[in-house]
C-alpha cells in the first residue's frame, strides 16, 4: 500500500453517496453542518440495481416539479395484480418509474449544491470508535480521518451494520431483472404472486414505455433458475435475444429490532434494513429515515426514536404482511386476491397509499375482516 494520508476533520462523515446518502448529505448540509460524502465508484448511481418505481408519496418528501421531467422516465396508472391461480385484479396506482442513476445523480448535486463536499473512489475500511478514527482506501493510499462521528448509507452491506446490531443476522433477497424490449402497456405495472415464480417475494413487470420494461424477481435462493422460469412464460423462449442490459442485487428484510444509532455510529437506508417488506422498495422510507437523522441532528432528540415514528410502525406492518404471505399456500394467496378484488378493500387498497401500510391495514380489517384470516399465520 502506498502513502498513509491522515486528516482531522470537523467534518461529518457519509459513507455511500446513493440516494439515501446523498439525500441525509443534502438534509445535513442545508441545516449548515460541514459533510463529506464518500462514494466506494467513481461515479454516482452505476451500477444500478433498482427498478426505481416509487409511489405518488415521493411528493410529500420531495418537490417533484424541481425534478428534471426527463428524470420521470413513466407515470404508472394500475397494478395488474396475479394471483397463483392465474386469476388477476387491476388496481388503480399513481406510481412514477424514476431513471434511478439520473435521480441519484440530482441528490448528489442538491447535496454538493448545499455545501456538501463528494469524494469519490473513497471506499470505506473501518471506524475505530476508540481512537474515533475512520479508515478509507482511495486508490492504493489508505487515508485516516479524525472523526467522532460516521453515517453508513453503504447500502445492504452496510460494513458498519454488525457494529451496531452485533446479534442481528441480515437476510436478504436477491434481486434480478433486466431492462427489455417487447410491447408492453405504458400504463399498467404487473405482479406476479405465488411460488411459481417467486417464492416468499413476487415478480414484476414494470413498462418504462410501450416498448422497453423492466422485468425482474426477487427470491432466497434458485434466483436465476425463477428468473429464466418467468421470463420464458412472460417473454417468450427467445427473451435474451431482446434484453439491454442486467440489473440486480440485494433487497434487505427489515427487522424490528434493528439499532441504528450507536456511540457516534448512524446508519441509513438500505444499511439499516430501512425497506418495505411487501414490494421491496427502499426510497421513501430510506428517505423519511434520512429526514428522521437530520432532525434529530437538529433537535438533539434520539434518531432511533425518530425514525421509527416517522416509518418503523408501517416498515414494522408491510412486515407482518409480509410474513402472513410468506406462511400462505397458493391457495390462500390466491383467495387473498380475490378478496382484495372485492369493492370495499378495493377502493381502500386504491385510495390509501401503501407508504402508510399501518392505516390501510387498520382500515382493510374493518371494511373485510375475512382478511384477518391471514393473521393466523402470524402465530
Ligand atoms: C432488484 C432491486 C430492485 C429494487 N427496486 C426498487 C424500487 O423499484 N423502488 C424502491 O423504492 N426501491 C427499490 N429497491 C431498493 C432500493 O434500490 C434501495 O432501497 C435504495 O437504493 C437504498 O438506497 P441506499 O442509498 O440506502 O443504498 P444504495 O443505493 O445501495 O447505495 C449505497 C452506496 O454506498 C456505496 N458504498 C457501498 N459500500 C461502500 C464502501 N465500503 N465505501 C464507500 N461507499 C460504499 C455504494 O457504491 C452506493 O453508492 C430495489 C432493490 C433491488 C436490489
Amino acid at each position: 500500500m502506498a502513502n498513509d494520508k491522515s486528516d482531522k476533520s470537523d467534518s461529518i462523515p457519509i459513507i455511500g453517496s446513493g440516494t439515501i446518502g446523498s439525500y441525509t448529505a443534502y438534509l445535513l448540509a442545508k441545516q449548515g453542518y460541514i459533510v463529506t460524502l464518500y462514494e466506494d465508484h467513481d461515479k454516482i448511481g452505476i451500477p444500478c440495481h433498482c427498478t426505481g418505481i416509487v409511489t405518488s408519496g415521493l411528493l410529500n418528501i420531495l418537490d417533484l416539479s424541481k425534478l428534471k421531467p426527463e428524470l420521470i422516465v413513466n407515470r404508472l396508472k394500475r397494478v395488474k395484480v396475479v394471483a397463483p391461480n392465474h386469476d388477476s385484479t387491476i388496481i388503480k396506482s399513481s406510481d412514477i418509474v424514476l431513471d434511478r442513476v439520473g435521480f441519484d445523480v440530482f441528490l448528489a448535486e442538491k447535496a454538493v449544491d448545499a455545501g456538501a463536499k463528494l469524494e469519490y473512489n473513497h471506499k470505506f475500511i473501518n471506524f475505530d470508535m476508540q481512537k474515533k478514527q475512520l479508515t478509507l482506501k482511495h486508490k492504493d493510499v489508505i487515508k485516516t480521518v479524525a472523526t467522532d462521528k460516521v453515517i453508513a448509507a453503504d447500502g445492504p452491506n452496510s460494513q458498519l451494520f454488525n457494529y451496531v446490531n452485533p446479534n442481528i443476522k441480515r437476510e436478504p433477497w436477491v434481486g434480478v431483472q433486466v431492462v427489455i424490449k417487447g410491447e408492453f402497456d405504458r400504463e399498467t405495472y404487473e405482479a406476479y404472486l405465488g411460488s411459481e415464480f417467486a417464492p416468499g417475494f413476487f415478480a414484476w413487470v414494470v413498462p418504462e414505455s410501450e416498448n422497453s420494461a423492466i422485468i425482474g424477481l426477487a427470491t432466497r435462493e434458485k434466483t436465476n433458475f425463477y428468473f429464466e422460469k418467468f421470463m420464458k412464460q412472460r417473454c417468450g423462449e427467445d427473451w435474451k435475444a431482446r434484453v439491454q442490459s442486467y440489473r440486480g442485487g440485494l433487497i434487505p428484510l427489515y427487522n424490528r429490532k434493528v439499532v441504528c444509532e450507536k456511540q457516534g455510529v448512524f446508519l441509513v437506508g438500505d444499511a439499516a434494513l430501512q425497506v418495505k417488506a411487501t414490494t421491496g422498495g427502499g426510497i421513501i422510507p430510506g428517505m423519511k429515515a434520512a429526514n428522521a437523522l437530520a432532525d434529530s441532528f437538529k433537535t438533539g432528540i434520539s434518531y432511533d426514536k425518530l425514525w421509527r415514528k416517522y416509518t418503523g410502525k408501517d416498515l414494522w406492518m408491510h412486515l407482518m404482511i409480509r410474513k402472513a404471505m410468506n406462511n400462505s399456500s397458493d391457495e390462500e394467496y390466491s383467495w387473498l386476491v380475490e378478496l382484495a378484488n372485492k369493492q370495499k378493500p378495493k377502493a381502500l387498497i386504491e385510495n390509501i397509499e401503501r407508504e402508510h401500510a399501518f392505516r390501510l391495514m387498520m382500515r382493510l380489517f374493518i371494511a373485510e375482516p375475512r382478511f384477518l384470516y391471514f393473521a393466523k399465520h402470524l402465530l
